[in-house]
């Protein structure tokens, strides 16, 4: 079977201009895997996509289109040449012209699309972008809170600001706590080094007996931390307040190396 009109349609198909029975015809001869029109169809979206990237987009002007328009009626006269577009008669020019001309209409969709998929990607950075501003927004306001606690806690003459010290892996950490014996305080911490993985720190308060867990608490990268502490049951006394390296999630009872501990 003479395979040109096939050119023709593979042409269009890739343009996707193809319809009604051409598109059946072409479809059922793509069917039968033709390696001829799958190298055409390959090159005509190459192509397109090359057309695609190009910036400003390849659109012919008009005066180009009119002349291309004019060619085809001059090697097509008859009024109606699709309908007489017999298989192989359609002259190659003609082809080619309707071909370009379609890609000049389909080059605006494809680049359209194209932009699409790049504002596609440019939204979906923008969400990733706002989702680690509203975490950072989130964990300032957490500082606020924790900066306006210790403020209130200050005007009660009844708080104490306790220093601890950096002790044995971490000697240059230092902490404060601003404690109140009934209403509880805020730890905060400077210098101490993220704990290694699947560790963590844990506070104490040590007053009478054994050292009771006062929560394990995160240090940010520059080695700074803040941890609400709660009071103790009871609003007994705490006498030393201390830090612990421990296995993450935290123990009842100390187990690890004290990294910060205030004087007694
Ligand atoms: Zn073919």
């Amino acid at each position: 079977m003479n395979h040109e009109p096939f050119d023709t349609l593979a042409a269009a198909y890739a343009l996707g201009a193809l319809d009604g029975e051409e598109l059946v015809e072409f479809e059922a001869h793509l069917a039968q895997e033709c390696a001829r029109c799958a190298v055409t169809l390959r090159e005509s979206y190459e192509a397109l996509a090359a057309l695609a990237r190009s910036a400003p987009p390849a659109v012919p002007p008009p005066e180009v289109k009119q002349a291309l328009l004019s060619r085809i009626a001059a090697v097509a006269p008859t009024a109606s040449p699709r309908r007489e577009r017999g298989r192989g008669s359609l002259p190659w020019i003609a082809g080619a012209a309707a071909a370009a001309i379609v890609a000049a209409a389909f080059t605006g969709a494809f680049v359209a699309g194209h932009y699409e998929a790049r504002l596609g990607q440019t939204a979906r950075e923008l969400t990733a972008t706002r989702q680690r501003l509203e975490r950072e927004i989130a964990a300032l306001n957490d500082q606020l809170a924790a900066y306006r606690s210790a403020a209130d806690l200050l005007r009660d003459p009844a708080t104490r600001v306790v220093t601890l010290r950096g002790l044995g892996p971490s000697p240059g950490a230092t902490g404060w706590v601003i404690w109140h014996q009934t209403v509880g305080g805020q730890l905060f911490v400077a210098n101490l080094p993220p704990p290694p993985p699947s560790k963590t720190y844990e506070l104490w308060t040590i007053g009478e007996g054994a050292p009771r867990p006062a929560g394990v608490f995160r240090v940010d990268a520059e080695g700074r931390a803040t941890h609400r502490v709660e009071p103790v049951e009871g609003g007994k006394p705490v006498k030393v307040f201390a830090v612990t390296l421990e296995p993450e999630g935290g123990v009842p009872a100390p187990t690890g190396p004290m990294v910060l501990a205030s004087a007694k």
